[in-house]
């Protein structure tokens, strides 16, 4: 059992509370190697933001859940050496049974989401309030993230077909029986990089699809019956067309790739919504520009040259998202 505390990790409340407050959203980045989690640090620190280290199920086999602990905890140490003491906290993505959220937690996770979203709701909230339970009673307090409606899309292992929109009319009884300590919601953000398919689109004169845009009217009614409250936006990439397009003129094959608008999702930001994850758009940064070194270098086959380009685009690309999309930046 090691505490987060031991790692130089902090939970989400108070991160929350300011993050609410100050009409900014706080980055939830996933990470599952040592090149992502540089970029995130780097970027964080450089716009002294506070940060989300987030590791899905699929992200603790691949990588191993102690090489995880302790690369947080070298993410910590990381950021001091970069000159700037940034909080970092370290969370679980969807977890999807208790168990994994307990083990999470004994392994030094700060925080963790239990996503029991596709669940009837009487389960949903059997099954939050017990994680809830457990991760409050720890000597130091864990963040619990709930999830209410589904989201369309795939992200590792989790996929659904359709989305549901989450009901307002149950976000209070959800949050008084659970006791959590943010909700997820659903108000049209999708996870992938196919976020819509293209007939739920329009598209622009030259091809690029524009999605319908996000049910504000939803987040409003859970605003007004959550006053304060924190609510995270999952799915939250807005695809970038410069990536897909390098993806594309490399040897890449990403048809109909579109994401939400950053103007959307700033939007979101300034009000309750104080979390928003972003994964897709670091995976195409990444991958555009290993492509590119490939085709362009065919010679190349140091890692260091292909990883250090995709490293250095996926830093720019984090830190134009706490600067002109999330807003939490200089919030550190
Ligand atoms: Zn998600």
């Amino acid at each position: 059992m090691t505490s987060y505390k031991e790692l130089g990790l902090v939970n989400t409340v108070e991160l929350f509370k300011k993050a609410v407050k100050g009409g900014y959203a706080i980055p939830a980045y996933n990470f599952n190697n040592m090149e992502q989690m540089q970029a995130i640090i780097a970027a964080c620190v450089e716009t002294k933001s506070p940060v989300i280290l987030q590791v899905s199920s699929g992200a603790r086999k691949y990588a191993n859940q102690t090489m995880l602990r302790y690369m947080a905890k070298g993410a910590v140490e990381y950021a001091k050496e970069l000159g700037y003491n940034i909080p970092i906290v370290l969370h679980l993505d969807h977890g999807d049974t208790f168990e994994l959220c307990q083990s999470c937690i004994e392994y030094g996770f700060s925080s963790v989401m239990i996503d029991g979203s596709s669940k009837p709701y009487d389960e949903n909230v059997a099954l939050t309030k017990k994680v809830c339970e457990f991760a409050h009673k720890q000597k130091d307090y864990v963040s619990v993230e709930g999830e209410l409606g589904v989201l369309a899309g795939v992200e590792d292992d989790v996929a659904a077909e359709k989305s549901h929109y989450t009901k307002p009319e149950d976000v209070q009884d959800f949050v008084k029986k659970t006791g959590v300590d943010s909700l997820a919601i659903s108000i049209g953000t999708s996870h992938g990089r196919m976020k819509f398919k293209p007939e739920q689109c329009t598209r622009t004169a030259d091809g690029i699809l524009i999605p319908p845009p996000l049910r504000f009217d939803i987040l409003e009614e859970v605003e007004k019956r959550l006053p304060g409250f924190p609510i995270v936006l999952h799915g939250s990439s807005s695809v970038p067309i410069e990536y897909v397009k390098i993806i594309n003129q490399f040897g890449g094959k990403l048809a109909d790739s579109v994401g939400i608008p950053e103007e959307q999702l700033r939007k979101a930001a300034k009000s309750a919504v104080c979390k928003i994850n972003i994964d897709s758009d670091g995976r195409l940064a990444m991958t555009a520009m290993i492509r590119k070194v490939f085709a362009e270098k065919p010679e190349e086959f140091d890692p260091r040259k292909y990883l250090g380009p995709a490293r250095d685009e996926l830093t720019k690309l984090y830190a134009h998202k706490n600067k002109d999309v999330l807003g939490s930046a200089g919030q550190a």
